[in-house]
């Protein structure tokens, strides 16, 4: 049996770093015997790695948590950022920040309020594509109202959310930064169709390359094998898109949290199960794993350590 490992599966780098900075802040307050670090929500929707941060000594604390019921507490930024209101009511707690923004993001929220001063300037609107709730889209809708309490971005998810724009108004169009590039182009022409005066929209394509091609990368991952083993966490939206385009780039796709969910005829030659493999002779049977934005390389490697034991 021949096993391989998706290399571009598992983290971006900006969930890289924040887990580094969780690990090491952790570890530097345990050492010195004082409280955990806090984290608003999961850093990675992984429950597995999730778990391995909580026993280094993290504590998850609802994304909304109040502040007022952390004083004193140190508390971990994540990855997706933060609006402007976390930090203040951060100082006013008396909460210290450690702060894991991701670079990119960081950018895209300063993009954000920039945008705001400029359509402010000419009664125009800023609309931003992605999924209206998500840490990262309130992190940068929060980015305006340090201007103005009362003002807003518009969170557009699909065509139909576009009928609240107002066409005969200027329109800042960007997006989150794992939002799907197809789509963001595809919206981004129906504002353009739309538009009174096409030289009132600017679009900025704000979407992260580190995430952006890897469904064309794992279609063509997952038509390489005989079988594909998609590992991610059950509360990733981002694993259950990725999966749904290996499946359809090869039928004899499964899905699992981890090892303990591996089944043993799924690899076997003889189609024991009624699942999978058709006849193939006297060649090796091919194994991919791959993985979700959330899946951590541990794991990937914990799946194919395991499925190369059932050959044995
Ligand atoms: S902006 Fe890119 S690198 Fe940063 S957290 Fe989002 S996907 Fe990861």
């Amino acid at each position: 049996m021949r096993v391989e490992i998706d290399d571009r599966s598992g983290f971006c780098f900006g969930v890289v770093n924040a887990i580094s900075v969780a690990t090491a802040t952790a570890d530097k307050m345990r050492s010195g015997g004082g409280t955990k670090l806090v984290s608003l929500g999961d850093i990675v929707h992984n429950g597995a790695e999730m778990a391995r941060l909580e026993a280094l000594g993290l504590e998850v604390v609802p994304e909304d948590a109040d502040m007022a019921l952390l004083v004193g507490r140190t508390v971990l930024i994540r990855a997706h950022g933060e609006p402007p209101e976390t930090y203040r009511r951060a100082r006013e707690n008396g909460v210290t920040l450690i702060d894991a923004t991701c670079p990119v993001v960081e950018r895209l929220q300063k993009t954000v309020a920039s945008a705001y001063k400029k359509m402010r300037g000419v009664s125009g609107q800023v609309v931003i594509f992605g999924k209206r709730g998500h840490a990262e889209v309130r992190g940068l809708s929060g980015q305006v109202c340090a201007f103005d309490g009362n003002a807003a971005v518009t969170v557009v998810e699909n065509e139909a959310d576009l009928n609240v724009l107002d066409f005969t108004r200027p329109i800042y169009f960007m997006a989150q930064t794992t939002s799907r590039l197809a789509e963001f182009g595809q919206l981004a022409d129906a504002v353009r169709e739309r538009a009174a005066d096409l030289g009132q929209v600017t679009v900025h394509d704000t979407i992260c390359r580190q995430v952006s091609g890897r469904e064309e990368h794992l279609a063509e991952f997952a038509r390489r094998f005989d079988v594909v083993v998609f590992v991610s966490g059950a509360k990733s939206s981002n694993g259950r898109v990725l999966f749904e385009t290996v499946k359809a780039a090869n039928p004899r796709s499964v899905k699992i949290e981890g090892p303990d969910e591996l089944r043993p005829e799924w690899f076997s030659r003889n189609v024991a199960g009624g699942f999978m493999l058709r006849k193939t002779g006297l060649r090796e049977i091919s194994v991919g794993v791959c993985g979700a934005t959330s899946t951590p390389r541990w794991l990937m490697e914990q799946v194919a350590a395991t499925i190369v034991r059932y050959e044995n």
